[in-house]
């Protein structure tokens, strides 16, 4: 039988400090007063939560009424085409979670048992573990203070005879300077796959992600920019990745006779259903992006005046679509730590979540980069969270939010 890898904090050592504490438990103080009153305040206010205001119904019950529902129809090309469209790439491949779309794209590398592929250690873990799927090893580098990506600096000095791919991760909707990264991956012959499941709609010097690198991979879970309950989307310029991931998605049916397989494949198809719901999300991906953008900009002008609260970075040639809205608390100048401050917003129902628990710090992969430090991705993980971030929050909540952290730190 599997048996988990426990860590314990004792066996972290100094790395310990830098675990967050047990969720807080979210309390529902504030009771709505009036009608109006319930309109432009919520009991809690969700870290995030979906907008399905456009054609999301509509398009669904047509699948429903049409018969299809499974992972053919007319949706799953069309929903294909209008976000890798939207992505400046030529072509998309939906399939059934962001997860996949990494594992596919990764998977038409035929990787071979110890080869490498750098990523952050500062992201959520389904980027490590596409790498493990394929047999490679995930090589780790650290976070930047700047834009919170992937140190590029790092990088190079990572690539050895065994490396062959480099995977980005536009962290928290920020996108990385990948003209730079590109530079690098040249010069070494690797291919670059963007982890963009966080960043749909981000702009890199005008240019939108999912198409500056060989591949992209997009989720659509829940608290995505755009969702499609669970999904993922490879986007891509590079035919041949296009074809073969279309190919391993389904089995790897063969195109000589149905059932005919050259390839180990998977079966990570969409239905039709998620593709409906795709598509009508997609239609208004322009207007959530800029619905983050207005509700970050009121949140760093809010904050900007309260001591030892640091706002997300914007570099000038980025467009930050802002995923989530993540600070940074610094404990001396703040009056308290980072989970102090979000007991106290728990206790007055606003909910938050900590940053990533870099790779290296992980139970399951603690063994593989044990003595290995990234100090910058370790500080992130100490002192960030973020802040709701749901592209239908409210002036009203984002007030409340920042006039709770003023009124925390005023009695701390
Ligand atoms: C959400 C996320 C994924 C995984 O997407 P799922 O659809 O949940 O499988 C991968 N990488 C990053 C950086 C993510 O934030």
């Amino acid at each position: 039988m599997l048996k988990p890898r426990e860590l314990s904090l004792d066996e972290m050592g100094d790395l310990a400090d830098i675990i967050p504490g047990p969720d807080p438990e979210l309390k529902a103080t504030i009771r709505a007063i009036s009608q109006f009153e319930a309109d432009v305040t919520r009991p809690i206010i969700p870290v995030c939560e979906p907008t399905l205001t456009g054609n999301e119904l509509k398009y669904i019950t047509q699948a429903v009424e049409t018969n299809w529902i499974s992972s053919a129809g007319s949706f799953i090309r069309e929903f294909e085409r209008k976000f890798a469209d939207l992505s400046g790439a030529r072509y998309g491949v939906a399939c059934a979670n962001g997860t996949v779309a990494l594992h596919l794209a990764l998977a038409t590398l035929g990787l071979e048992p110890g080869d490498e592929v750098i990523i952050p250690t500062f992201t959520m873990i389904a980027t490590a573990n596409a790498v493990t799927y394929c047999g490679g090893r995930p090589v780790l580098a650290d976070a930047e203070p700047c834009t919170w990506n992937m140190d590029l600096n790092q990088v190079e000095d990572r690539i050895t005879p065994r490396t062959r791919a480099i995977v980005p991760v536009h962290t928290y909707g920020h996108p990385v300077d990948m003209d730079a990264l590109r530079q690098i991956a040249d010069r070494h012959g690797l291919l670059v796959f963007e982890d963009a499941a966080e960043a749909h709609g981000a702009r890199y010097k005008g240019r939108p992600v999912g198409s500056l690198g060989d591949a992209a991979c997009f989720s659509f879970y829940g608290n995505k920019i755009i969702t499609t309950g669970e999904g993922g989307m490879v986007t891509t310029n590079n035919e041949q990745i296009a074809r073969l991931a279309w190919n391993l998605r389904d089995h790897a049916f063969s195109h000589e006779r149905h059932f005919w397989h050259k390839f180990i494949g998977f079966n990570y198809r969409m239905t039709n259903m998620q593709a409906a719901i795709g598509l009508a999300q997609t239609e208004q991906l322009e207007k959530f992006v800029q619905m983050r953008r207005a509700n970050a900009a009121y949140y760093s002008a809010l904050l900007a005046t309260v001591p030892g609260i640091t706002t997300p970075p914007e570099a000038d040639w980025a467009m930050n679509v802002y995923w989530m809205y993540g600070i940074l608390v610094d404990e001396k100048a703040y009056g308290m730590n980072r989970d102090q401050l979000r007991r106290a917003l728990a206790e007055r129902g606003i909910e938050t979540r900590t940053f990533f628990i870099p790779m290296h710090c992980q139970p399951v992969y603690f063994d593989q980069y044990r003595g290995q430090r990234f100090p910058v991705a370790e500080d992130l993980c100490r002192r960030g969270f973020y802040l709701p971030s749901a592209s239908s929050l409210t002036r009203a909540e984002i007030e409340r939010v920042v006039r709770t952290i003023r009124e925390v730190r005023a009695r701390a």
